[in-house]
């Protein structure tokens, strides 16, 4: 397998998640990603691209979900920016403050485009709390930011799969894992440029975005739009139709919002490592028990279809 066969099997099918992990595993550094996945120098037909991709059959086994809650952050500054609970953003603001970890690798942003940051204070880390819509190659930099040290990532689901493929591939210094819950994602072009744009919502005033019941809920200084799914399904991403992962099954920890009150995140644990930065954050987070998980079962039931 080599970088010909991941073209042919994913790029070319449009079922590229997007994700960086096959520029990240090349020891030649002949995969650039800019709009897609290019090779730009000599392949060796080691086969790692291949093998990292989240969209090819490298076969994984999921980690089971061991506890489950739900829980908010006790930083009031962080419930302000982040997306539900803030937990994504108390977790790795912790790992770094004790020394865990040297570097998260997360998403940030620019007018609303979702960037790789590697992020090595917890300033910086509460500073790009929040969900930004629309796909991104975090894992493109999985090297750089492990040149710090350990490093944690927090992504979608596909970043998750190609981290930990990275990871048992001995890629980089990858410590901890946390995925965000994902039904889909969008193409940042056609979301915030043309769709958000058209209708007024314009992304230097864009205050907040979130999904909730079908509808992305838009906040501006002075108003709040709900749009319609359906009225943006042209800007899904392609690929996205072809993920069957809703809840970061290759995680250590899954947070998301659904089957949580509003306001807090729910939490899936799936191991070890998982218990050990709960364990570790359990002073920072007012826990909630969870009755049961019946929207993430469903969702996640959808996405295997
Ligand atoms: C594209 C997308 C779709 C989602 N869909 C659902 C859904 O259908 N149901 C549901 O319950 N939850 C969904 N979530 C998760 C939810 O929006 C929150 O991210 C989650 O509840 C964690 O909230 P928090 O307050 O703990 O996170 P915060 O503390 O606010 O931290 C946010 C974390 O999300 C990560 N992140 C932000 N934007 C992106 C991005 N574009 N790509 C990858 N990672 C990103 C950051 O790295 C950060 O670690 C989705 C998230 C994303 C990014
Ligand atoms: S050298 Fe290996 S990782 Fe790089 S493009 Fe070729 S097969 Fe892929
Ligand atoms: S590893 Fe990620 S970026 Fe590379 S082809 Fe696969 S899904 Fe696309
Ligand atoms: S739907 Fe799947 S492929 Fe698309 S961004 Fe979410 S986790 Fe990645």
């Amino acid at each position: 397998m080599n970088y010909q066969d991941l073209r042919e099997e994913v790029i070319d099918k449009s079922k590229c998640f997007f994700c960086g992990a096959c520029q990240s595993s090349c020891p030649v550094e002949a995969i650039e990603i800019k709009k897609e996945p290019r090779l730009v120098g000599n392949c060796i037909d080691c086969g790692n691209c291949h093998y990292v991709c989240p969209a090819t059959k490298t076969e994984l086994d999921p980690k089971e979900i061991q506890n489950y809650f739900s829980a908010k952050s006790k930083d009031s500054s962080l419930l302000k920016s982040s997306q539900n609970g803030g937990v994504a953003s108390t977790i790795l603001k912790k790992l770094l403050e004790r020394n865990e970890i040297d570097a998260a690798l997360a998403v940030g942003e620019k007018n609303w485009k979702p960037t790789s940051e590697i992020m090595t204070k917890k300033e910086e880390v509460i500073k790009s709390a929040g969900t930004k819509y629309g796909v991104v190659p975090l894992l493109k930099k999985v090297k750089e930011a492990s040149q710090h040290g350990k490093t944690a990532i927090a992504g979608t689901p596909c970043h998750i799969k190609g981290a930990r493929l990275l990871k048992q591939k001995g890629i980089g210094n990858i410590k901890y894992l946390i995925s965000v819950f994902c039904m889909e994602n969008f193409d940042y072009n056609c979301l915030i440029n043309k769709e958000l744009n058209k209708r007024g919502l314009n992304k230097d005033k864009i205050e907040k975005m979130g999904i909730d019941s079908g509808k992305l809920n838009v906040e501006i200084s002075d108003k709040k739009e709900n749009i319609d799914l359906s009225e943006i399904e042209n800007c899904v991403r392609e690929a996205c139709k072809y993920c069957e992962d809703f809840a970061g099954e290759y995680s250590d920890i899954s947070i998301g919002s659904v089957d949580s009150e509003e306001g807090y995140s729910t939490i899936l644990v799936r191991t070890e490592e998982g218990e050990k930065v709960i364990e570790l954050a359990k002073n920072d987070l007012e826990k909630k028990e969870l009755d049961d998980l019946k929207l993430v079962k469903k969702l996640s039931k959808i996405k295997k279809k």
